[in-house]
């Protein structure tokens, strides 16, 4: 960030710099304790076919902090200064084990068998004990292979080699992998050739203006029918609106993520809402 002033180098030394230095010290300790004391909870995102009755056929996991002060602080608050100080590979792992492990007791309980997607950071995709790690995971939870699914960014495979060579062992160790954002970061469609990807999400950015915009459903409709060709799967992020599912729908996207159905939930309001919905009514049954 420092780098960025460029010629104004001299302002480094600011009361405005001096401040975000001392927020991001503070952040970086506080992430450190919060991380020890067990702060941080995932919440999940219901997806949503909705051709099959919609039918809930996976979710996201999103991390949340359950600050002592600030209260309840969402990713982008975080996980940026995560990344720059190196814990997002402890907090990363919190959230993989976590998910997996929840993912699991809701198969064990009888229900749906549905898959965990989980975010990776690039800094944590790149680490070297990446397979190791999803490997141990995996064995402590229980949880099979196929039921997780990670997300990676495009911005994840610039380097283009190294990327390619950890996707083919993670997906050789029975793991999912999905394009989360895609066609927001370098979008070149060598890598979808290239990659043995599952699954693209199309980025809200394009879902946003699809009714107003010929051209945003022009990119979902060319994505479909890309995925389509290469045999992956599409799942649209960001449905605010039934106008925009109606679209989606009729373009022949049928899996949706999105505040139009539900916003992320706690674990046991996913529970009520999606994996027991009977006992939610409770007089039905
Ligand atoms: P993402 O992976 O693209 O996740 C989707 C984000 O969009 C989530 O925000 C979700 O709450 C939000 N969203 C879903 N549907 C809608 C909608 O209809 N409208 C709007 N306006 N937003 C919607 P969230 O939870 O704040 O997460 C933001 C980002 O933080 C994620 O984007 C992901 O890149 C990152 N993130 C979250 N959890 C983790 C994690 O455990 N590890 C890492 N490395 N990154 C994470
Ligand atoms: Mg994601
Ligand atoms: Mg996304
Ligand atoms: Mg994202």
């Amino acid at each position: 960030e420092v780098k960025k002033n460029g010629r104004n180098d001299y302002q480094f030394f600011s009361d405005d710099l001096n401040g975000q230095i001392m927020e991001q010290l503070e952040l970086e300790s506080d992430l450190r304790k919060g991380l020890a004391r067990g702060e941080f909870t995932v919440h999940y995102q219901p997806q949503i076919r909705t051709a099959d009755n919609e039918r809930i056929i996976g979710v996201e996991a999103l991390v949340r902090w359950n600050h002592p002060v600030k209260g309840l602080l969402g990713p982008g608050l975080f996980i940026p200064a995560a990344e720059v100080t190196g814990r997002i590979v402890e907090l990363g792992n919190f959230v993989l084990r976590e998910a997996c492990r929840q993912m699991r007791q809701w198969h064990d309980a009888g229900g749906p068998r549905i898959p965990v997607a989980v975010n990776l950071s690039s800094q944590q995709f790149l680490q070297y004990n990446l397979l190791e790690d999803i490997r141990d995971i995996l064995r402590e939870t229980g949880l099979a292979p196929e039921y997780l699914e990670l997300e990676i960014t495009e911005s994840t495979m610039m380097d283009a080699s190294r990327a390619s060579a950890i996707l083919n062992d993670l997906v050789k160790s029975g793991v999912r992998i999905s394009l989360d954002d895609f066609g927001t970061g370098y979008s070149s469609l060598g890598y979808l050739k290239l990659y043995p990807i599952h699954k693209v999400k199309i980025d809200r950015s394009f879902i946003s203006g699809i009714s107003g915009s010929s051209h945003d459903r022009a990119i979902v409709a060319t994505i479909l029918t890309m995925a389509e060709h290469l045999g992956m799967q599409v799942i649209a992020e960001g449905i605010e609106t039934k106008e925009q599912l109606d679209i989606l729908v009729e373009s022949g996207c049928r899996d949706i993520q999105g505040y139009y159905y539900s916003k992320p939930l706690a674990a046991e309001e996913l529970e009520r809402k999606y994996l027991w919905p009977a006992e939610a009514v409770g007089k039905i049954v």
